[in-house]
Order: C-alpha cells, then structure tokens, then sequence
C-alpha cells in the first residue's frame, strides 16, 4: 500500500487574504508532496507498508528519522489541509466550546495559549490541540514534522488542530512576522472540523 497525497480541499487561492495562493501551492504541491513520496519510497517492500497512517505514527521507532520526518509531515498536513476553510466565520460546536471554557478559562485565553504554544516552538515545528478520552483538552507543541500520536514526544491525544510554524508554512507573506500569520491562520480555521474531531476522539 502506498500514501496519496490528497487534493485540497478547497481551490488554492482561497484561503487568501490569510494565507497566500503561491504559499499554498508551493506548501501542499512540494513540500506535502515531497513527504508523501519520500514516505512511500522509505516503507515500501517492509511491513510498515501494511499499516494505515496512524498506525505507523502510534509505533513509530524514534531512531528511524526518514519514516519519522516523512511519515508525521504526511499526516501532519493531511490534517493541516483539513482543518482550514476559507473565512466562514463558523465556530466551534457548543460541546467543543464548552471543553474550551473549562479547560482554558475562555476562548480568548485559549487563542493565547495556543499561540503561545506556536510563537514558542523555536525553529519548525508544529502547536497542537488535541483531546484525551474522557474529552481532556491538552495544548502542546513537536519539533520538526513530530506528531502528538508517536510515543515519547511530550504531546498526547488525539491532534483535532494543528498549526504549521515552519517558515515554508508563512515566510512568502509574512515573512519573520509568525505572529501576524497565526492571527491570519485564526481566521481560516474550520471549527465545523475541528468540531467533528473533537467528537471523534473524546
Ligand atoms: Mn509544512
């Protein structure tokens, strides 16, 4: 079995004004290419290749750096693709935002935890939220193309948001200024996913 890199789930041009066509293009067209296929080629003829994307992620070997890399930048984007929209305004689910008040006092604290999380991540890396079973909200942030689902990171749960802050992610548009893409990034969330996530996993 081999990975596909999925299409976008949205024309490329439409997360603008927040997130730029060229950016997108190069991101999901090379970079999220490049995982996927360096992915494939690193599995094939190995039992890695049997397995579905979370599976290999859950057992990943630590030492093996090209599945690690290929593998999480694989899912990572998947995921990353799928919970933009372009600017709708919608919201997270009454259950979703309830976890958030409880967890993090308000959605606005939320938001600065959050980017919090992301301004820190020194280099490339991701910041996360992810649920536990029971409906846990964790905030956390991997190097790199890490992922809360492979062992030993310092993340845990399920990832139902995850923001790229590798410079390829925002560096066309905003060049140093992390901080103003992950208010653009705010504006394209897709809570309605997010949302459907969250069920999923609690
Ligand atoms: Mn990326």
């Amino acid at each position: 079995m081999s990975f596909t890199l999925p299409a976008l789930p949205y024309p490329v041009q439409s997360l603008e004004p927040y997130i730029d066509q060229r950016t997108m293009e190069i991101h999901h067209g090379k970079h999220h290419a490049a995982y996927t296929n360096n992915l494939n080629a690193a599995i094939q003829g190995t039992d890695l290749d049997q397995m579905t994307i979370e599976e290999l992620l859950k057992s990943m070997d630590m030492n093996n750096m090209v599945v690690r890399n290929n593998g999480g930048g694989y899912y990572n984007h998947c995921l990353f693709w799928e919970i933009m929209s372009p600017a709708s305004g919608n919201k997270p689910s009454a259950e979703l935002s309830t976890a958030i008040d409880s967890h993090f006092g308000s959605f606005d604290s939320f938001k600065e935890k959050f980017s919090q999380a992301a301004m820190t991540r020194f280099g490339s890396g991701w910041a996360w939220l992810c649920v536990h079973p029971g409906g846990a909200l964790e905030i956390c942030s991997t190097p790199n193309q890490d992922n809360p689902l492979m062992p030993g990171t310092g993340c845990g749960g399920t990832p139902i948001l995850a923001v790229d802050v590798w410079e390829h992610a925002y560096y066309l548009m905003y060049q140093n200024r992390r901080a103003d893409y992950l208010n653009g990034f705010f504006e394209v969330v897709n809570w309605e996913e997010v949302s459907k996530r969250y069920e999923q996993g609690k």
